[in-house]
């Protein structure tokens, strides 16, 4: 049996929590009455905790594990402007005008992001690094420029289109057909984040609380009443902001969201000159398949990040591990000798309609739906969730309305999910090889 290219130290949990463990401290009473309760305490969650903290709401964060345990401290740490469903689609689907506010919604999200991290002089080694996006094969390549154009023209998103003669100067690999460069794209610590959104929603009032999973939410004369496994709170406002990890206690929108595994993988420390060969201007990397691979430097420099293999948990890390690295072998040879020293794995929260989400349902509030792509809109939707609840006409979003389409006997377990995959895998087979 051939040794996995795993290291000895080799971690099953994210790199991330090296420079941020997640805070597990022992678990304080719950309040009994607060004016909002929002539930997840991931970007989404601790975005709304902090807008509502500020403007002088008494407001309860709960979270079912440690403050931060699902995506938003396990992800690839990659920042845009780009949405689950691309710009044409979204054109065809909604016609240009609200097409467009959505473009420019997604814009206006990775801005806000910028200008948060900036303003709270949180430090997360946010930059705007750009991003690569490879195309698989050359008719992706052309979509790609159609789509670049359309941003362009609807959202003013900036970057070029570069042909596979010139991708050398972006990517040390011949596996794509050229790219689009996202210049304004960014990338961070998604840990450091994370605690620098904690500790600004706490110090501005916020409570966060771990360990106390909300079991159901009921009303209760004008408000909520919040059920937890430690106590129930009253609350005016409720917001659930659980995405990938939405469970039993929220049945409705449990049927409109399919939890999609996703897992990272991240190098032993590299010999110098190794990401400079690739990864040569580092920049972020992902590509035009379903199922993406994506590239990034660690924030310090000394690792490769890299992602592959979407849609299923893992059950063995290691071998999960081995999965991935064959793929990265495939992509950059040079770094084929590399061992791996993190994987891990993360939920996210898909919609059917591959579309965010917020609104309300029977008066709870809830924002979800990201589709993988959650960094900055998450960040944005928990803030207009949160000023939507206190009726202040700046939470408006063009979002706002959208049907949250389930299908039948969807119940909040992806049976489907195993053959969905395979079969996404064999498209993006299916091109490549007719690409050859
Ligand atoms: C592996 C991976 C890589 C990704 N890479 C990127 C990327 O590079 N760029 C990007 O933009 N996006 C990326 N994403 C997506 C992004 O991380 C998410 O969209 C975003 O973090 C969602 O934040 P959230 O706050 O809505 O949900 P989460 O951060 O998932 O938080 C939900 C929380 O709800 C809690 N919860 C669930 N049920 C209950 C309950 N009953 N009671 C109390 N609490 C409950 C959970 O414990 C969890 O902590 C990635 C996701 C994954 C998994």
């Amino acid at each position: 049996m051939t040794a996995l290219p795993v290291t000895p130290d080799f971690k099953d949990t994210p790199y991330w929590w090296e420079a941020s463990p997640l805070r597990d401290a022992a678990p304080e009473p719950l309040p009994e009455q607060a004016d909002a309760v929002v539930v997840g305490t991931g970007f989404t969650g601790l975005s709304a905790a902090l807008t509502l903290a500020r403007r002088g709401t008494s407001t309860v964060v709960l979270d079912a594990e440690a403050p931060g345990f699902g995506a938003s401290t396990r992800n690839s740490g990659m920042t845009a402007f780009l949405l689950p469903t691309k710009a044409s689609a979204l054109v065809s689907r909604f016609g240009e005008e609200r097409g467009g506010a959505m473009q420019r919604a997604a814009v206006e999200a990775h801005d806000g992001l910028a200008e948060l991290i900036a303003d709270e002089g949180i430090a997360c080694h946010f930059a705007r690094c750009g991003r690569f996006v490879g195309a698989e094969t050359p008719a992706h390549y052309e979509r790609m420029a159609h789509e670049l154009d359309l941003m362009a023209r609807l959202a003013g998103v900036q970057g070029e289109m570069v042909p596979r003669e010139a991708q050398g100067r972006e990517i040390g690999s011949t596996h794509y057909h050229g790219g689009m460069l996202l210049t304004q794209a960014g990338a961070l610590h998604p840990g450091l984040y994370h605690r620098g959104l904690l500790e600004r929603a706490e110090a501005a009032g916020a409570q966060v609380h771990g360990h106390a999973p909300v079991l159901s939410v009921s009303r209760q004369g004008g408000g909520f009443r919040v059920q937890t496994a430690r106590g129930a709170i009253a609350a005016e406002t409720v917001i659930v902001a659980t995405n990938g990890y939405t469970g039993p206690e929220s049945p409705w929108l449990r049927r409109r969201i399919v939890p999609v595994g996703a897992s990272v993988t991240v190098s032993e420390p590299v010999e110098p000159g190794l990401l400079e060969s690739v990864l040569p201007t580092g920049r972020a990397m992902t590509d035009s398949k379903i199922n993406i691979y994506s590239a990034r430097r660690s924030p310090d420099g000394t690792r490769l990040q890299f992602a592959a293999a979407r849609g299923l948990l893992m059950r063995d890390p290691r071998r999960k591990a081995a999965e991935v690295h064959r793929v990265l072998a495939a992509v950059f040879p040079q770094a084929a000798h590399l061992r791996i020293a993190f994987c891990w794995t993360g939920q996210m929260g898909f919609a059917f309609d591959r579309q965010p989400h917020i609104g309300a349902r029977d008066g709870v509030r809830h924002a979800m739906g990201y589709c993988g792509s959650g960094v900055s809109m998450a960040t944005w939707l928990g803030r207009k969730a949160a000023l939507q609840s206190l009726s202040d006409p700046a939470g408006a979003t063009p979002f706002d309305g959208l049907p949250f389409p389930t299908r039948p006997f969807y119940r909040g377990r992806p049976w489907f999910l195993p053959a969905a995959v395979r079969y996404y895998n064999w498209l993006d087979r299916r091109d490549r090889a007719r690409a050859a």
